[in-house]
């Protein structure tokens, strides 16, 4: 398929009092049309910043610092803010973690829902109306021409988020980028969404950015995987490559430390030993206090980004020439 988003060498930086802070340092990946791409990474990684700079939705202390987010070959890192929030609704949506925060409690379903579709499709108010009941039906909103009546505070956490995926498709996005939007439900109902947001991706030939910290929703969900580790790209390739022959030690600690990966919806459960702060970070490969098969090389050097099998990414020394002796030496973690 051919390319929707190509993100290129982006590094988001956020100030602080103590310094900079690299966030996003150096990454690269893209998503085609029609695919899911999953981005999975403990708190801290830098997914989230990721997704909120494709939206250029940082807060004021964060910024672009170098690099390129092509969406259908256009830069938009270089659109004007009034441009990318044509964009935010035509072209790419979100769907958030916590669906509360982002609908607005004073508006009806309806009328939130019908102020960008009349926006971003240029419809009347009454087809505006048929087409979010349409949509809210599509996600299997029981009742939808009651609900679309209704304020956010009366339906239930898994209704809330069934809403933002209508909202989400309801302009006919080529991109939805969600963010943990399922974290905050119980599993009968995450399971449900999931499903169902495959379902309508299918249907609609959206694509689809999924920022995860579960591998369950991975398993799920994705047919690509981008790992990230502190502001880092460390392993990209598609899924049953990732589940079957992961090849960077925080991938394969991130597998081995979910239960069953297979069986949905188990919760990660941490690797021993914590990131390392974005204030400080290392010279050399940055989970070298975390990995078991650091050796000196790994202290002393950063390991490049390449691709070690066909459409394999990796960042790790053990899948790359090591010169001498010495670099290989094992060091105790
Ligand atoms: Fe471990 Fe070295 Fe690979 Fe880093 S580069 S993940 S320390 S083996
Ligand atoms: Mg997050």
């Amino acid at each position: 398929n051919e390319k929707l988003l190509e993100i290129k060498n982006l590094k988001t930086y956020f100030k602080t009092e103590e310094g900079e802070i690299p966030s996003v340092d150096d990454v690269s990946f893209e998503i085609r049309k029609e695919e899911v791409v999953a981005v999975v990474g403990e708190s801290g990684s830098g997914k989230s910043v990721t997704s909120l700079s494709i939206m250029k939705l940082l807060d004021e202390n964060g910024y672009i610092k170098e690099g390129e987010i092509l969406f259908e070959e256009e830069d938009l890192t270089k659109l004007s803010e009034s441009t990318m929030r044509r964009l935010r609704g035509d072209d790419i949506s979100m769907i958030f973690q916590e669906p509360l925060t982002s609908l607005n409690p004073v508006f009806t379903i309806g009328n939130q829902m019908a102020e960008s579709v009349r926006l971003h499709l240029k419809m009347s108010k009454k087809e505006a109306k048929e087409h979010s009941i349409n949509m809210l039906k599509k996600v299997g909103i029981p009742r939808a021409d009651k609900v679309i009546d209704m304020f956010p505070h009366s339906l239930s956490g898994g209704m809330r988020q069934r809403v933002m995926i209508a909202m989400a498709l309801s302009c006919n996005p080529k991109l939805i980028i969600a963010d943990e939007p399922t974290t905050a439900l119980d599993v009968t109902i995450q399971a449900q969404i999931l499903r169902l947001m495959k379902d309508i991706v299918k249907e609609l030939e959206t694509s689809i950015l999924l920022i995860t910290h579960d591998l369950g929703v991975v398993a799920e969900m994705a047919d690509r995987v981008v790992v990230m580790y502190a502001g880092q790209v460390v392993e990209e390739t598609d899924v049953f490559t990732l589940f079957k022959e992961p090849k960077h030690p925080y991938t394969v600690g991130l597998i081995e430390s979910t239960p069953k990966v297979t069986e949905l919806y188990e919760k990660l459960t941490s690797i021993p030993g914590t990131v390392p702060s974005p204030l400080d970070y290392p010279i050399g490969c940055r989970f070298a206090d975390r990995c078991p098969h650091a050796m000196r090389v790994c202290i002393e050097r950063e390991p490049a980004y390449e691709e070690v099998e066909n459409h394999h990414h990796v960042k790790c020394w053990l899948h790359q020439e090591v010169e001498n002796e010495r670099d290989r030496e094992k060091v105790n973690v």
